[in-house]
């Protein structure tokens, strides 16, 4: 595996390389007319040959992608090149944008009861390149006239255990393709130390942040996300309001994502606690997602979602429903599982 990085192989191939050559060579990795190092004509045919030689193309080896009936949503199996296996997923969204969703970890510590990866427990952290090859394989899948216009970082892992790879990978993302800051959302079960590292991290890309909240009963929620600690709503409360104090500004939309389970979080007075638990901290968009089946769980009725939605909108909190895609294929959220049938 690697621990070592494409940059680092190639720094420690031409130790003296111009700061301008790693450029060229960064650039090239994303131009999707590209497909090889013999390619790279902005670089020396001997420095062509070496890299041919010592370096992968890419990270990942496609071991297979599937469809959904609709065509709207493409989910891919992954390998990295000690033979782990990742899922990665494209989707169309009703303006025919690509939206791409990355994962960041083999599998996932976090435990989630509602999330099929949760069960696979950790294998480890994807370095730098496997996040950002996810990026590039789905570019070199789409048509030559189409781009990819949004990330979501809610694939397999928790992007937050993760934190250095998955800000150096998003930073490479900005830099060498023309996906803005505001397109790319990082979601986390709420991971504290890093939550507040963000606040103060000159390098950490001001893009959007999603929260999991799931549940504003404490009960409920370390029911629902074994990682949750006992202080963690109180600790969301603080941390939220100084970093709306700190980015509000800068387009940072904040959002909590809850995802809504039959009899578990659905009731009216689960939506009356969660309004209140909002409007505590102000501009933070709440996202409703629908639960997809993973096994332990039912998804509530629409009217219900209806309901829900409602009684946070008259409590003026912005309320989205996210629409969910690739259910037939397990490509939805909370079910990638390293395996495509
Ligand atoms: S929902 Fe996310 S953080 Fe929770 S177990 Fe699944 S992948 Fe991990």
């Amino acid at each position: 595996m690697t621990s070592k990085t494409r940059q680092d192989t190639i720094l420690s191939l031409f130790p003296d390389l111009q700061k301008f050559r790693l450029d060229q060579i960064q650039t090239a990795l994303f131009d999707t007319s590209i497909h090889n190092w013999e390619k790279v004509s902005t670089l020396s045919k001997t420095v062509r040959q070496t890299l041919d030689e010592k370096v992968p193309w890419t990270s990942l080896r496609c071991a297979k992608t599937i469809k959904s009936k609709d065509y709207s949503t493409r989910k891919a199996l992954l390998q990295t090149d000690d033979m782990l296996a990742i899922e990665s997923v494209l989707m169309k969204n009703t303006r025919d944008q690509w939206t791409i969703c990355v994962s960041t970890q083999v599998g996932c510590a976090m435990g989630c009861a509602f999330c099929a990866t949760g069960k696979l427990g950790l294998s480890r952290n994807l370095n730098v390149d496997e996040i950002v090859d996810q990026v590039r394989f789905w570019q070199s899948q789409i048509k030559d006239d189409e781009r990819i216009s949004n990330i979501v970082v809610m694939g397999m892992g928790e992007p937050l255990m993760n934190y250095d790879n998955v800000r150096d990978a998003i930073n490479l993302v900005l830099k060498y393709t023309d996906i803005g800051k505001t397109r790319i959302t990082v979601s986390t079960v709420g991971i504290v130390p890093r939550m507040q590292q963000i606040l103060t991290d000159p390098l950490w890309p001001h893009i959007r942040l999603a929260v999991s909240l799931h549940s504003v009963d404490p009960i409920t929620r370390k029911r629902l996300m074994p990682s949750s600690t006992p202080t963690f709503l109180e600790d969301l409360a603080t941390w939220a309001k100084e970093y709306l104090e700190t980015f509000g500004n800068r387009r940072h939309h904040l959002t909590f994502e809850y995802l809504l389970l039959e009899g578990v979080n659905d009731s009216e007075e689960e939506a009356k606690k969660l309004a209140r638990y909002v409007q505590k901290i102000g501009n933070v968009k709440v996202n409703l997602l629908i639960y997809n089946n993973t096994g332990d769980f039912n998804g509530p009725r629409t009217e219900k979602v209806v309901a829900f939605a409602e009684i946070l909108q008259n409590a003026n909190i912005d309320v989205t429903r996210r629409r969910s895609m690739g259910q037939d294929i397990l490509a939805a959220c909370g079910q990638l599982a390293q395996k495509i049938s």
